[in-house]
């Protein structure tokens, strides 16, 4: 096991949500070197309708996203769970570690938090504690 390294977990099905094609292809990356398979959505009502289709083990969502951002798209994932059940964990990923941002991704339901650019150990670190 290797202690903050992304290989150090069991493989992911991780939906992603962003919609810069920058951090994309670089969390794709991070994702693929750690053995984790990914898709990516380019906003939130993307997201919903991917989380609709197919199972995963976690959500990587960006806070600021045309059509529909994060935190609407979480509420919309946890009010679903309320009606059916289940809890898929959400990552939180956001530009600028504001002062608020914590508070306000936890009232949206999310389980936790990263600050863009992502750094693989800051990434492992969340998703092993979620
Ligand atoms: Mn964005």
């Amino acid at each position: 096991h290797e202690e903050g390294s992304l290989a150090g977990l069991p493989p992911l099905r991780v939906l992603l949500a962003e919609d810069n094609e920058v951090n994309q292809r670089f969390a794709l990356r991070v994702l693929q070197r750690g053995g984790h398979t990914a898709v990516v959505a380019a906003n939130g009502r993307l997201a919903l309708e991917a989380l609709a289709r197919e199972p995963f083990d976690l959500v990587l969502m960006d806070v600021q996203m045309p059509e529909m951002g994060g935190f609407e798209a979480t509420e919309a994932i946890r009010a679903r769970e309320a009606a059916e059940g289940g809890h898929v964990p959400v990552i939180a990923l956001t530009a600028h570690a504001m002062k608020g941002d914590r508070e306000r991704c936890l009232q949206a339901g999310m389980d936790g938090y990263v600050s863009k650019p992502i750094r693989e150990q800051e990434l492992a670190l969340a998703i092993s504690q979620v």
